[in-house]
Parts: C-alpha cells; structure tokens; sequence
C-alpha cells in the first residue's frame, strides 16, 4: 500500500513544477505513428491526411499531464478528435414521419443490404413494436426476392407478395401501398446491388427514391472496405442523399477504418452496425470503441484518461500545503483512498506503465484491492469529524463504536490508523525538506 501512495504522492508533488506543453516535434514524430495505425485500419488516405492535420493544429501547445510522455499525449488528442468525428454520440433511426414510413436500404452487392433489411426489420418490431412490411426490389435475381422472404417469415415480419415482371419502382409503389391499406408504420425497400458502382444501379435507386420519398435512405457498406469506402460513399451519397450508414462485417478482422473513411466523406452518422450472419447480429454503433479498434491504442489512452482523472490540481495544492504543515488527517486519507478506487486500485495503473509489472506484482502480494479501498473508507466514515482530524483520541470504546458502524472489527481499525501513522510520518520528512522524498521512499 505504502509503496502504491507514494508513488502517487510523488507524482503529485512533481506534477505541481513539471508540466509542459507538446511542441511542434513531439506532434510530428507522434502523428507519423498514428498514421501508420490508421493506414493500417484501412482508413482511406485522404481521410488520414486531413485527419491527421487537424489533429496536428490541435496538438501543438497543448498541455502534457503529468506521468503522460509527449506521444501518448498526442495518442490520446488523436483518440478525442476520431471519437468525435466518428459522431460523438449513438444515432438512431429516424421514424418520426406519417406512416408508413419508408425506409430505402442502398448498397453495393454483398455488402449485407438483405441480411441488415431483415435485422432493422426485427429490431423495430421486438423492440419499437412497430409493423414492418419488407420489399425487394431486386428484379434480376429471383433468388434475391426469395432471400428476403425466407429471412422475413424468419424474424415474423411480412413480406410483399412477390410478383412476377414488375420493375423496381412500380414494386416500390405497390409495397406503399399494400403498406397504407394494411395499416404498416414501416415499409423497408431492400434494393438491387452491383459489384461496383455503376449508372443503372444509381438511376434504379434514384427512381425508387423519387417515387417512394424514404425518410431515411440507409447505405450498407462492409466494414472491409478499405480505400474504395470513399469512393463508394461518395458516390452514393452524391446521388441518392443518404441519411445513415450501417457498417456490417464489423464480428470479423475489420479494424473499422471504412467508418472514418465514409463518416468523413458524407458527413452522415453511422447508424447501426452489423456483426454476424444472425439476424440479431446488430448493434447500435459505439463511436469509442470502433475508435479503439481503428487507433489499436486503447492502453495508453486510458493510461492517459486515468492520469487525467487522477491530476487534480487543486487538491495536490491541498494535500502538499497539509503535508509541507506535517498535518494529513484521516479526512485526506480518505480522499487519497477514493482517488485510488477511482483508478480500479493501484495494480490497474501500474499495469499499464512500461517496465512496472515486477512492481505491480509485489502490490498485488500486499493483497490491494478495490474492495479494501472501500473499506477503510467506511470506517473513516463512520469517525466524527472530529476524530477524523485528531485520531489521537480513538480510544477503546471510541473504536467499539466505528467498528459497529462500519461492519468490520477493531483490528482493522488498529491497522488502518497505523498506516495512516506511518504516512503522516513520511509526509513530515518529506515536508521538512525537499532531498526528504527518496529517503522516506526508500525507508518504506
Ligand atoms: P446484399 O447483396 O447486400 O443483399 O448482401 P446479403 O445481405 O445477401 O449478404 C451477403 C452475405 O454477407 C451473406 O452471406 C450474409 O450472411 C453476410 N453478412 C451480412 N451482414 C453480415 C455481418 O454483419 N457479418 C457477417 N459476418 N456476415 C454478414
Ligand atoms: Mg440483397
């Protein structure tokens, strides 16, 4: 414990003279690593280049926490800056239209349209309660039409009757329709895809578009999509006006650049994501954690978010004038112990420092825990305030008392207030001269 709250306290100490501010060279050598990591997360290049220069403006000057080296600092500006461009919040889909409201679903060939069609379908009927009706509109693969109507008796959603030598508008209309007499709040318009983006695709779907007036048009596009997301996005959102994105194939290896790349192109949110064949295989999209899966740095920017958390300069002001008077008090002990809980105990920092493991072993040795944190801080609550500032006065029947009212017995009591003993101790040499800290350190 000792050894886990003074390196704390060291830290705070140091942190009230050492902090800096990230120069030009810290940003330039850091973004060259973050540009790697998002070539590698198949962000399209020209998304990286505008991405990376916007962090770079962002950066330079900005503060370095204290026990944050200059690049994971940068590491995590990066990680805000992709958190918000990847659309800071969860969006839904929008159904607040008269009904039936329809829903055009648009996308290449096999980026999952039918598949994702049919898991929307059963989401907003479980969950919304709302009546769906389901149409393909894919006239050159019977096969397609077939696909949509076994997925739809599937998920117990009903499809439109098919019918034989119909184009894709006059199907759309039909399933309007059909919607309107049979009271549907939903209609969902699966279309066809090509293998690539070509004219009589885009013109079909601008047709449906044009007749039908969907509230949301939805562009399924695979996760793996790598350069090609900006152009495909790009494309279809030119001509159709699309609403959201729905992300598939996210179960499997994509790291997820295709949602940067296809965000930042269209400006349109990511609604939804797909992760398996399943038809609940869809998930709301989580803007954090595909942008840990783009970035591949999740430890050092919540190394970065815990140092953040646990550097408040205020009360290391406090706590280094308390100790610079010898006084550090239970109330400041409690305080202390509260700021380790926050920080999922003294092993979850130290684990994730460089070269700490040896140390964070002897720590969880000492038998350190969340839990222990928890309660020292009950029996620290359940003291007067005026015993908190003078323990000197827990006495016998004093300490019956705390025991009864924290739920532990009186040998914790004794052992906390040893340690607290021990600390105030420590924070006297250390307060009575600055060449103190390692000689107290090192008696410890
Ligand atoms: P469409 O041509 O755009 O209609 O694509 P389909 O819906 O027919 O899907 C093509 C293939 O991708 C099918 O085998 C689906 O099961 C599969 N698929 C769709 N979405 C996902 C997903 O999120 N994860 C995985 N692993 N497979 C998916
Ligand atoms: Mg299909």
């Amino acid at each position: 414990m000792f050894e886990g709250l003074s390196e704390r306290l060291s830290g705070i100490l140091s942190g009230l003279t050492r902090r800096g501010a990230l120069t030009e060279a810290d940003v330039t050598a850091a973004l060259r690593e973050v540009r790697r990591a998002l070539l590698e997360a198949d962000v399209a290049l020209e998304v990286v280049r505008t991405f990376t220069e916007k962090v770079r403006e962002q950066a330079v000057g900005a503060t370095v926490l204290k026990s944050v080296t200059p690049g994971q600092m940068v590491v995590k500006i990066v990680n805000d800056q992709l958190v918000a461009m990847l659309g800071a919040e969860a969006e839904v889909i929008d159904l607040n239209a008269p009904s039936p409201v329809p829903i055009l679903m648009v996308g290449l060939q096999g980026s999952g349209k039918t598949t994702t069609t049919a898991k929307i379908a059963k989401r907003l009927t479980s969950r919304d309660r709302r009546r769906v009706l389901l149409a393909s509109l894919d006239t050159r693969r019977p096969a397609a039409m077939e696909q949509l109507a076994v997925l739809g008796r599937q998920v117990g959603v009903e499809t439109l009757p098919i019918v034989a030598g119909q184009s894709a508008v006059q199907i759309a209309k039909r399933a309007m329709e059909a919607a309107r007499l049979g009271g549907f709040d939903v209609v969902m318009l699966d279309t066809a895809g090509r293998i690539t983006i070509d004219e009589g695709l885009m013109q079909e779907a601008a047709d449906v578009k044009a007749a039908t007036n969907p509230h949301e048009v939805l562009l399924v596009a695979d996760a793996l999509t790598g350069q090609d997301a900006v152009n495909t996005a790009r494309a279809f959102d030119q001509r159709l006006g699309v609403t959201g994105i729905v992300l598939t194939r996210m179960d499997g290896d994509a790291r997820g650049g295709a949602a940067l790349s296809m965000r930042a192109v269209t400006g349109k949110p990511i609604k939804l994501v797909g992760t398996g064949e399943k038809v609940d295989a869809l998930e709301e999209f989580h803007p954090a954690r595909v942008a840990n899966r783009i970035l591949g740095m999740g430890d050092i920017v919540s190394l970065v978010e815990k140092a953040a958390e646990t550097i408040d300069q205020e009360q290391a002001l406090r706590v280094a004038e308390k100790m610079r008077k010898g006084k550090f008090d239970l109330e400041d002990l409690s305080m202390q112990l509260a700021q380790m809980e926050k920080m999922g105990g003294i092993g979850g920092l130290m684990g994730m420092l460089p070269g700490m493991g040896q140390i964070k072993k002897q720590v969880e040795g000492a038998n350190l825990d969340e839990k222990m944190f928890k309660r020292q801080r009950a029996i620290i609550s359940s003291m007067t305030p005026e015993e908190r500032r003078n323990p000197d006065i827990l006495k016998a029947s004093r300490k019956k008392r705390i025991a009864k009212g924290s739920g532990v017995d009186v040998a914790e009591i004794n052992k906390l207030l040893k340690m607290h003993r021990t600390m105030a101790d420590m924070m006297k040499v250390m307060g009575s001269g600055k060449r103190g800290l390692g000689q107290a350190l090192g008696n410890m």
